[in-house]
Order: C-alpha cells, then sequence, then structure tokens
C-alpha cells in the first residue's frame, strides 16, 4: 500500500492522519547499508486544502538496521524525517504560465497532485534517505577493528599498538628467510 491523502477529504483547516508506510523500499535503495528493521514505519501528517493547493506537514520516523563501518557489529538507528510540502492541483507545475505555477517550478517542497489524491511514500521515503549517513556507527566512539590482528577494540584489547612496529607492512620482512637459491641447472 502506498501513503496517499485524499484532496476530497481535506479543507481548509488542518487535518491530522496517522498512517504507516510500508519499509519494502529499503532493500532496493539503501539494502547496500540499511535493511529495515521494521516492516513499516509511522507516518503523522497534518494536511490542509485552500482552492486546489494541499499544504502538508509530515513526520517520519524508522529503525534501520546496519553493520558498523568501523566494527562491524550489528546496530540499530532511529531516522526522522520532518518536513513541509505542498501539492499544486494537476498540469499546474509544467505550465510555467500559469498563475498558480508562478514561482513553484523549480522549488523541490512543491509537487502536483493528480486531483483525486496526494502521493507522500516516495517524498518519505526521499526524505528518510537523507538522513541516513553514508557510513554508520554503533556509536560515535566506535574503536572499530585492530587493524593488525582484527580485534573489536571495544571489546578487548590486543597487543598491537604496544608494538607500533607491527603496523608497517614491511614488519613481516623482518622476519621473512631468504632461501638459498636453487643453483641453475644448465
Ligand atoms: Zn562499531
Ligand atoms: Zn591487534
Amino acid at each position: 500500500m502506498t501513503l496517499l491523502l485524499k484532496i476530497a477529504d481535506l479543507s481548509a483547516s488542518p487535518r491530522q492522519f496517522d498512517r504507516d508506510l510500508a519499509t519494502d523500499w529499503c532493500a532496493e535503495r539503501a539494502g547496500d547499508v540499511y535493511t529495515a528493521a521494521q516492516p513499516r514505519l509511522p507516518v503523522a501528517i497534518t494536511a490542509t486544502k485552500v482552492a486546489e493547493v494541499v499544504q502538508v506537514q509530515v513526520r517520519a520516523k524508522a529503525r534501520f538496521g546496519f553493520a558498523c563501518s568501523r566494527c562491524a557489529e550489528p546496530a540499530e538507528c532511529d531516522v526522522h524525517a520532518e518536513f513541509d510540502h505542498h501539492f499544486v492541483g494537476p498540469g499546474k507545475l509544467d505550465a510555467g504560465d500559469g498563475q498558480d505555477a508562478a514561482g513553484f517550478d523549480a522549488d523541490p517542497d512543491v509537487s502536483e497532485h493528480d486531483g483525486v489524491h496526494a502521493h507522500l511514500d516516495e517524498l518519505v521515503i526521499e526524505y528518510l534517505l537523507l538522513e541516513l549517513p553514508s557510513a554508520p556507527l554503533c556509536a560515535p566512539a566506535c574503536k572499530g577493528l585492530c587493524v593488525t590482528c582484527g580485534t573489536n577494540l571495544n571489546q578487548a584489547t590486543c597487543g598491537c599498538a604496544a608494538q607500533p612496529e607491527a603496523l608497517s607492512p614491511w614488519a613481516k620482512l623482518a622476519h621473512f628467510q631468504v632461501s638459498p637459491a636453487e643453483p641453475v641447472r644448465a
């Protein structure tokens, strides 16, 4: 199901709607980093309509799972999207000469409704995606993994930091023994 408001339900006095939106879009749109932690996310909408113009204030809250980009441990985060949006009547945006469209064309916070419904699902998804960090952390102070031995430094300490030479990519060469070359047979 998509997130729709029926234009006929709206008037100049603000009306509140508590809806929800399925999170199946997450796999395709953010699935390389995030998974949806709930099948549906709550969306609170306040809407008014004056003439053909629908104004909405939207608040959506979603919980996502991810693997920490430093330590790879699973973690979850809550993401909030809060925005205002205007829907103008069908055909009002691309006209450019219509009086209702004046000043609206270049504004991302304005789009058209189809005369029957205002579609909110894509807007909510876009705003939530904007809030998602590209490299999420389990905690701001996550210590990550030791680059040498792979120990999760949030859970344990390793001796690597005490031996700074071990960090050098050449450290292993210090213990590398070269075998005598085989005599070349003619
Ligand atoms: Zn972490
Ligand atoms: Zn280590």
